[in-house]
């Protein structure tokens, strides 16, 4: 008895992406299968470069192949597993001639039910983590009345650039920005309403050279104006993303932004709590605002929970410096701030199969 390729692909028809519910065959994520005797390599392409359960379903594949080896009398085998990732497209309407923005594969936005929570905060910290994973990422900064991106990206002493009629996005810290703050005096885009609102906004979403990406955050403005309006009709977003402290008042705001996105038909990919809690310099944990509270809402709502963020100094200093990466450098920080982006990036995984975004199967077998 010998091991084959198809029996190793029917091995692998049993591992389940635990995300997405599906095994690996189903869900086109086995691009190729070689036999060599006792040795076996598969070649896995996840859902994203920032998926969170690498590691499982590696331990998932060596086992399922190993106990098919069994059966076949070799109790030996040596299984290597190694892994891609390649971000799936949203859904068929990114390819339909009316997206302006066609080489995007998701839009994401980052609401909140008010100023002052720390949206900016996540929308830069989520923006440049999934760029560390590997993913190719943008961020527009769509709070056009108090843009916060020139200070948190550090965007002081670079220039605006066009070429012909489109607008070059910053390149720092690993992923594309515009904002509006960079373009005009931001005291004058503070009285803009309406459709000088629209016109503005349209113009830095669609007029950006983005080129291809896989993930475009656009930092919203806080509460329920025109802009997340202008957004919806304008770009197909995979979801968006409720940033929300834990106190009961701020939680009030955050559910009247959700029915917000959900009256614009927009998905919520999750919640993230800010401002969780506080640790002191005796390094004890301190529940200013009620920690738990943003969480309790999210489940209360149904709504798929990302996960939360500490206050923390250096957050507050990174952004004052426009220095998002050392924020991975702070014991702690880094780690948590990874875990967020896997969830949201698991999330936006989900919703894509949901939409039926997943192509057909392509693997290769030798
Ligand atoms: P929003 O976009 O909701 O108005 P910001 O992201 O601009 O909020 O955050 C408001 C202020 O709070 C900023 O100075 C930011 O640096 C700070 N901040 C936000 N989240 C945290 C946090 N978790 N820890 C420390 N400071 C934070």
């Amino acid at each position: 008895m010998s091991l084959t390729a198809d029996i190793v692909t029917t091995a692998l028809s049993t591992v389940l992406d635990p995300d997405l519910g599906k095994d690996l065959v189903t869900l086109n994520m086995v691009k190729s299968v070689e036999v060599d005797g006792r040795r076996v390599r598969v070649g896995i392409e996840l859902t994203t470069p920032a998926c969170p359960m690498k590691d499982k379903i590696e331990s998932d594949v060596k086992r399922a192949i190993r106990a098919a080896a069994m059966g076949e009398g070799i109790a030996d085998a040596t299984v290597e597993v190694t892994f891609t990732a390649d971000v799936r497209k949203a859904n068929q309407r990114t390819t339909d001639a009316g997206n302006p923005l066609p080489r995007v594969k998701h839009v994401i936005a980052v609401g909140a039910g008010k100023g002052g929570v720390g949206k900016s905060t996540v929308s830069v910290n989520l923006a440049v983590g999934l760029a560390k994973f590997g993913a190719a990422v943008g961020l527009l900064d769509g709070d056009i009345f108090g843009p916060s991106l020139p200070t948190m990206l550090g965007l002081d002493e670079v220039g605006a650039a066009a070429r012909d009629n489109t607008l070059l996005p910053f390149e720092r810290h690993g992923i594309k920005s515009m904002t509006i703050g960079k373009l005009v005096d931001p005291d004058k885009a503070l009285i803009w309403r309406g459709p000088r609102a629209h016109g503005a906004f349209t113009q830095l979403a669609t007029q950006t050279d983005w080129g291809d990406l896989d993930y475009l955050i656009v930092d919203l403005p806080p509460g329920t104006g025109d802009v997340p309006l202008s957004l919806a009709q304008l770009l197909p977003l995979t979801g968006a993303v409720i940033v929300c402290t834990p106190q009961r008042v701020a939680q009030d705001d955050a559910r009247r932004a959700v029915r917000m996105f959900e009256q614009l038909g927009v998905a919520i990919l999750g919640v993230v709590e800010n401002m969780s809690y506080f640790i002191g310099d005796d390094g004890k944990e301190y529940d200013l605002f009620g920690r738990g509270g943003a969480e309790a809402m999210a489940h209360s709502m149904g709504l798929p929970y990302l996960g939360q963020l500490p206050i923390h100094i250096e957050l507050r200093k990174n952004a004052d410096a426009g220095t998002p990466l050392a924020n991975w450098e702070v014991p702690g920080l880094g780690s948590n701030l990874d875990a967020l982006c896997q969830r949201l990036a698991a999330q936006v995984s989900i919703a894509t199969m949901s939409s039926g975004g997943f192509l057909q199967p392509t693997i290769s077998v030798s």
